[in-house]
Parts: C-alpha cells; structure tokens; sequence
C-alpha cells in the first residue's frame, strides 16, 4: 500500500515536473508523456534494432574478425613476441550492438547525447537496453569482466567523463559480471579518424593504448564466474562501431596479456552498417 502511494505521488511529481520543464524525446524532440523516459513511445517501437546480440555470427562481428586477422599480422609483424602460432590464432569474436547508427537519421542522438550533451541518464537507459538482450543470450553468459574503451586522460578531465564507460557499468550490471576501468589506458591522445584510410587508422591507434596492470587484468580473469572452467571471457565496449579500428586496438592491447583460450567479445550502442 505504501508503494502504491509512493508512485503515485512520485508520477504527479513528475507529471508537474513536466509542466514546468517539459522532457522531449531525444529522437523526435516531440514532448514525452509520464511513462516516458528519454524517447517517446513511437520513437521507441521505430528503433533499428541490430538484434545482432542473438546472433554469434553477424555483420559486427564478421567485420570485426576480418580486420583483427590484418591487425594482429601487421601487431605481430617484426615484433619479437612473435613466436606460436597463438599469436597469430584467434577465437572467433562475439560483437554485439543495440541500434543502427546513420549520420542521415535522428537515431544517432541516442549516442550523441551521451558523448556531446552530458545526458548520463539517456546513455545507461539504452545501454540497460542492450544489457538485457545480451544477458538473455548464452554465448554473452560467461562474460565475466566488461571494460571500456578508454579515453585519454586530457578528454574525459575535460569531459567529465568517459561515455563507454557509462554504458560499460550498465551492460556489466545485466550480465553480472564487473566493470573494469583501471585496465586498460589511453597512452596517446589520437588524431580524429575521419579522413584516415585503414592503414592510416590502424597506426594512428595501433600504440595509442597500453594495459595498465597486467597483473591485474589476469587476477580478475581467475576470479571472474567461470573463469577457471572456460578461459573467461572479456567484453570491450564503445559507444559506436564505425571501422572497429578502435576496438580492434583496444584487442590487441589485451590480447598481449590474455591468453587465447580467453576469448575477447565487443558491444557498443550504435552500429554503423556499410
Ligand atoms: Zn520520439
């Protein structure tokens, strides 16, 4: 009973909330009624979902996959830990992502307003939305560690903050497993990817990140659920995959410390299809 008189006070506080300061949705701009939140209901049904979540195999991660193969030979090349062929050798990589992102639609918001418009909330609401789906799905249940792409030091202090890793804590919340953002850093404040072609891409990150404690990284792989039993599995996570050229450094950063058998999976809010 004291519930039900607790929401109900709390949604005529909103509902005044929302005369005062009305709350639109960040697709649309349209106003958003009570029970909405951060998108309005048609918005919401009109989503491009990617449900490639479901999918071990999709688009994501067949693109991610094909570029690792160039990175790690090109990581590898001349380098003098080259020397099984686990280097060159890996597990095929689950990627996941919630929407389609295209530069042409009012979708891209969704990301947008988390990176540029300091809208937190927006940000985990749809990274919850994702959480969930990749919690129902087996091939994501053993993920026992979720890290964030990091941002150099200079940006997220002049940010606030590091979107991915907002969206990171949410997704780790679902899948019960731990957000780790003391692993992985940003070394190199990298150039704006644009105008850069592949090859330009790959060396502008290739050394832009460096593990920070690679004792660490492997202490939470043994202790993470089901880490003994399956070699673990580590989730990278981003806010958008355009070329993957980031994700796949981030890889490769990881991949120096973890053994193969520890497979390395990728998920970001927004996909950008070819
Ligand atoms: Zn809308």
């Amino acid at each position: 009973m004291k519930t039900r008189l607790t929401e109900t006070i709390a949604k005529h506080f909103s509902a005044c909330m929302d005369m005062l300061l009305p709350r639109t949705c960040i697709v649309c701009g349209k106003k958003l009624l009570v029970d909405e939140k951060h998108i309005c209901l048609q918005c919401a049904i009109d989503l491009p979902l990617t449900h490639f979540w479901s999918r071990t195999h999709n688009p994501m991660a067949d693109r991610f996959n094909e570029k690792l193969q160039e990175w790690l030979e090109m990581i590898w090349e001349g380098s003098e830990e080259q020397d099984t062929d686990a280097d060159t050798y890996e597990r095929y990589a689950y990627a996941s992502a919630l929407f389609f992102y295209n530069e042409d639609a009012e979708y891209k918001n969704i990301t947008r307003e988390l990176k540029y418009n300091r809208n937190i909330p927006a940000g985990q609401h749809f990274a919850r939305m994702l959480g969930s789906r990749m919690a129902s799905c087996a091939h994501f249940e053993d993920v026992g560690i979720v890290i964030p792409v990091p941002l150099h030091w200079k940006r997220e202090w002049s940010r606030g903050y590091n979107q991915a890793e907002v969206i990171a804590s949410e997704i780790a919340e679902k899948l019960g497993a731990v957000m780790r953002n003391d692993i992985l850093e940003r070394v190199r404040n990298t150039k704006t990817q644009t105008r850069l072609d592949v090859e330009e891409k790959a060396a502008n990150v290739k050394e832009a990140f460096a593990i920070r404690n690679a004792q660490a990284l492997l202490d939470a792989i043994g202790s993470g659920h089901d880490g003994g039993e399956h070699g673990g599995h580590v989730l990278l996570v981003d806010d958008v995959f355009t070329t993957g050229a980031t994700l796949n450094a981030c890889f490769v950063a990881l991949r120096r410390v973890l053994p193969p058998e520890v497979r390395i999976s990728i998920a970001t809010l927004g996909f950008v299809g070819e």
